[in-house]
């Protein structure tokens, strides 16, 4: 019996629609700038090609649970995303044989500490410490795949002000070619999320504020700042 000099950690889980089960999540990628108009207002070029960063699995909120204020931040971001659940493994797939590897979908905000984010990019840093923080991947339940992935509105509001509002299928790369392009870099495998990128206007959130998200047809995600 293997003896641990530290308690091993359990791996985080997303509810399963429908199910008793729940999803273990493995790790967390995320596609950056992913809709033009996103794109854009990030100061971006039109013909880079998708970029990944990644956040830690434990970094995932779910359940409906409060998020607490991050530290270091006075700048913290909503970006409301699809994201893939991964159910299947797979190395350098096709994107005609990328929906194979989806187990389902969840909406999810990846929360952005743009200060520490802007200031890493001027300086040719990493990205870890804008957005790989605690609690930065608040998400729903996850909804299994039953036919091609969604394309529907993509929307946020924050103390019921609607923010964000878009449509899926403005995707820049879509559900296939996200998995398609991260299956080049990585071997992908079951437990595996991808956060597939946020539409437009983006901005800024404050303790106490309440954020509700949703990709329709898929789930919806709310929390409160605490
Ligand atoms: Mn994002």
């Amino acid at each position: 019996m293997i003896q641990y000099a530290v308690a091993p950690q359990v791996a985080p889980t997303v509810p399963v629609l429908d199910s008793e089960a729940v999803f273990p999540v493995r790790r967390i990628l995320c596609v950056g700038r992913n809709y033009d108009a996103h794109r854009r207002e990030m100061g971006g070029d039109d013909r880079d090609p998708p970029f990944f960063f990644s956040k830690p699995a434990d970094a995932l909120v779910s359940h409906g649970a409060d998020v607490p204020y991050p530290p270091a931040t006075e700048n913290l971001h909503y970006e409301m995303e699809l994201v893939i659940a991964i159910g299947a493994e797979g190395f350098q797939v096709s994107p005609d044989q990328a929906l194979d590897l989806v187990f389902g979908y969840a909406a999810g905000v990846d929360l952005t500490r743009r200060d520490l984010q802007n200031a890493a990019k001027s300086k040719g840093h990493p990205w870890e410490a804008g957005k790989a923080f605690d609690h930065s991947a608040p998400i729903s339940a996850i909804r299994r795949a039953d036919g091609p992935p969604p394309t529907g509105r993509i929307h946020l509001s924050v103390n019921g002000d609607l923010k964000q509002d878009a449509v899926v299928s403005d995707m820049i790369w879509n559900v296939a070619e996200v998995i398609a392009e991260a299956s080049k870099l990585w071997r992908l495998a079951p437990g595996d999320l991808i956060f597939t990128g946020t539409p437009e206007n983006v901005g800024p959130v404050r303790k106490g504020d309440r954020i509700e998200g949703a990709v329709d047809g898929v789930g919806s995600v709310a929390f409160q700042l605490v």
